[in-house]
């Protein structure tokens, strides 16, 4: 169905970011990887489903490397058709007590390299009348936690920057959405796992109930197949009217 289509896929090299790079990539889009930590798994799994790969290591804090990542996709490939902004990271702490530094880069990364990814992303998009923008927002878009500031922050940013991206696109092919998803266990919540299981004396079996049991009425974690499986549909021609929404999939969370 993506014959033809590039997707760049920030910080895709675990979690989430790879599930969706698979699922593009099994219907046959090019592929470009970024992110940090091993890449030849991640690569070699993608070209296992038949799929051109490329990889950039952009720092998705820094611009000049976006804007470098950005120039390199277009080298490789032509031109982004399918951007997914999902570079993201995590701190937890009260407001008082949370690092400057944690709060600067998570405004960045979860927040402002979407900005400047799809900036860049935009006129190729506009002018071959196609293209899809799909930010990997959270529940955390939509409704707050505590201790999360910085992230409830830029989620509640990303989704913003999703309504505006698809406002002006609306009389053109390439649409804008976001995906919020509840707990979905990848690196990122398996420390949070790792530290209730730490604080309370249970196992790491028993912290996951416990942590699935504060807010996902499923009980169930959202997997990155799952995502992917929504980012393919965003990206169908069934959901060329689809403008500027945050859909969540998280198992009841802000049905709440
Ligand atoms: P993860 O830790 O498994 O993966 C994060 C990816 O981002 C990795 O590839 C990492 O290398 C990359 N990354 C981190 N900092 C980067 C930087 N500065 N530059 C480039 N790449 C960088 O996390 P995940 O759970 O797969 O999260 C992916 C996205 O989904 C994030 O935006 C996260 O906020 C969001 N999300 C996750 C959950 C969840 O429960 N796991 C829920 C809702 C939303």
């Amino acid at each position: 169905m993506l014959k033809g289509k590039t997707a760049l896929v920030t910080g895709s090299t675990s979690g989430i970011g790879l599930g969706i790079a698979q699922a593009l990539a099994a219907q046959g889009a090019n592929i470009v990887l970024n992110g940090f930590g091993d890449m030849q798994g991640p690569k070699a799994s993608i070209e296992a489903l038949g799929a051109n790969v490329a990889y950039h290591g952009a720092d998705m804090s820094r611009v000049a490397e976006i804007e470098a990542m950005m120039a390199f996709a277009a080298t490789e490939f032509g031109r982004v058709d399918i951007l997914v902004n999902n570079a993201g990271i995590q701190h937890v702490a009260k407001i008082e007590d949370f690092p400057i530094d944690r709060w600067d880069a998570i405004i960045a990364i979860n927040l402002s390299s979407a900005f400047h990814a799809t900036r860049l992303a935009l006129p190729a998009m506009k002018q071959a009348n196609w293209g899809r923008v799909i930010n990997l927002a959270s529940v955390h878009g939509l409704v707050g936690s505590a201790e999360k500031s910085a992230y409830v922050a830029a989620k509640h940013g990303l989704v913003g920057l999703t309504k505006v991206t698809a406002l002006e696109t609306a009389t053109t092919g390439v649409t804008c959405n976001a995906i919020c998803p509840g707990w979905v266990l990848t690196p990122l919540v398996q420390k949070q796992v790792d530290a209730k299981s730490a604080a309370l004396g249970v196992s790491n079996e028993e912290a996951k109930k416990l942590l699935l049991g504060e807010k996902e009425p499923s009980m169930q974690f959202t997997t990155p197949e799952e995502l992917g499986a929504l980012a393919v549909f965003f990206c169908t021609p069934a959901a060329n009217n689809i403008r500027g929404v945050a859909w969540n999939m998280d198992g009841g969370w802000v049905a709440q």
